[in-house]
C-alpha cells in the first residue's frame, strides 16, 4: 500500500520534494506557516494543512525540511506524541550532528522510527528528483525509506547509525570548503606569478593538485563553461549555505576534540566573507582573495 506522508517545510527544498512525492502518487499533507509556500504546495496537488500537528495525523512517514536543528527539535516536540506510534520520522534538514542524534533518540523516546536523511544536490536537484540523500539510522527504517526516498533522489546511501547521515554531510562540504580556498589561493598566487588561468587549469587537472573544485567547478570564468564564476557567481551553492556548512563542521570537530585547524580556518574565511556576499555562490571567495591580495600590494 502506498504510504501516507506528512510534510513540513516547505521552501526551496522542500517545495519541490514534496512535489514530487505527490506527482508520484503518494497521499501527501503538507504544512509551512509562510503563505506562499502552501500556495504552491498546493497548485502541486499537496493537501495543505494548517498546523504542523495536523500533518502528522495518520501519516506512515513524516518528513521534515527545516532552516536549523533547533526547530526541527522544537517540531519534533510537538509532532512526536501527536504521531500513530511507529511513524517513520525522516528529517532532510541539514543540522549538527549532535542535533541529528538528539532528535532520532526523542523520536524513539517516544516510540517513533527516525532517520536523519540529509541531501546534496541543491534546488536544481530537489526539482528534478535527482538528491543524493545521506542516511543514519536502524537499516531496517532506512530499507523502509527508500521507496519515498528514491522518488526525490538519484542516489540514497545508508551511511550508519543516528547521526552519521549528517556526518557525511558535513565531512564532504568542510573538505569542498577547504578545497576551493586552497584552490583559490593556489590561482591567486599564479597570477601574481604571470600564470594564466588556462594554463593554470590545463596542467593542475591532471596533475596531483586535481580536485572537483577545479575541473567541475573552477572558481574563474574560462576553463569551466558551466562553472557559477561565468555567470557572474550567481549560485549555485550560496555562500550562506557553505558558511552554514562549515559552521556545522566546526562544531561538529570541537564537540569530537579533533584537531581540525583547515576546518576551523575555512570556517572563518567564509564567515568574513558571508557578511558582504551571502548571496553569491561559494567559489566567488577567489575574488576576495584577490582582493585582499589586492589590498596587500597597494600597502
Ligand atoms: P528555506 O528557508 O527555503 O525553507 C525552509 C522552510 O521551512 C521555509 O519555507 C519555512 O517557512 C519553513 N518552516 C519554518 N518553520 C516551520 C515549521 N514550524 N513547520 C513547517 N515549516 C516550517 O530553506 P531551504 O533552502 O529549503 O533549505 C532547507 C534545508 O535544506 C536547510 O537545512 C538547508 O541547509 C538544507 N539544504 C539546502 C540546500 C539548498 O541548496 N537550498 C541544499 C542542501 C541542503
Amino acid at each position: 500500500m502506498t504510504k501516507k506522508i506528512g510534510f513540513l517545510g516547505l521552501g526551496h527544498m522542500g517545495g519541490p520534494m514534496a512535489a514530487n512525492l505527490v506527482e508520484a502518487g503518494y497521499d501527501v499533507l503538507a504544512f509551512d506557516p509562510v503563505p506562499a509556500a502552501q500556495e504552491q504546495a498546493r497548485k502541486d496537488g499537496a493537501t495543505v494543512v494548517d498546523s504542523a500537528v495536523a500533518a502528522v495525523a495518520g501519516r506512515d512517514v513524516v518528513i521534515t525540511m527545516l532552516p536549523n536543528g533547533k526547530l526541527v527539535l522544537d517540531v519534533y516536540a510537538d509532532l512526536l506524541p501527536a504521531a500513530n506510534p511507529g511513524t517513520l520520522f525522516i528529517d532532510c534538514s541539514t543540522i549538527d550532528v549532535a542535533d541529528a542524534k538528539a532528535a532520532a533518540a526523542r523520536a524513539i523516546d517516544a516510540g517513533q522510527r527516525a532517520l536523519d536523511a540529509p541531501v546534496s544536490g541543491g534546488v536544481a536537484g530537489a526539482a528534478a528528483g535527482t538528491l543524493t540523500f545521506m542516511v543514519g539510522g536502524a537499516e531496517a527504517d532506512f530499507a523502509d525509506a527508500l521507496d519515498v526516498l528514491q522518488v526525490m533522489g538519484g542516489k540514497v546511501v545508508h551511511c550508519g547509525g543516528s547521526g552519521v547521515g549528517q556526518a557525511a554531510k558535513i565531512c564532504n562540504n568542510m573538505l569542498l570548503g577547504i578545497s576551493m580556498i586552497g584552490l583559490s589561493e593556489a590561482l591567486v598566487l599564479g597570477e601574481k606569478l604571470g600564470l594564466s588561468h588556462q594554463s593554470f587549469f590545463d596542467v593542475v587537472s591532471t596533475a596531483s593538485g586535481q580536485s572537483w573544485a577545479l575541473t567541475s567547478y573552477c572558481p574563474v570564468p574560462g576553463p569551466v563553461p558551466t562553472s557559477p564564476a561565468n555567470n557572474d557567481y550567481q549560485p549555485g551553492f550560496a555562500t550562506a549555505l557553505m558558511t552554514k556548512d562549515l559552521g556545522l563542521a566546526a562544531n561538529a570537530l570541537r564537540d569530537n576534540d579533533v584537531d581540525g585547524q583547515l576546518g576551523m580556518l575555512a570556517a572563518e574565511i567564509y564567515t568574513r566573507f558571508n557578511q558582504s556576499q551571502a548571496g553569491k555562490d561559494f567559489s566567488a571567495i577567489v575574488t576576495d582573495i584577490r582582493d585582499r591580495s589586492d589590498q596587500e600590494d597597494a600597502k
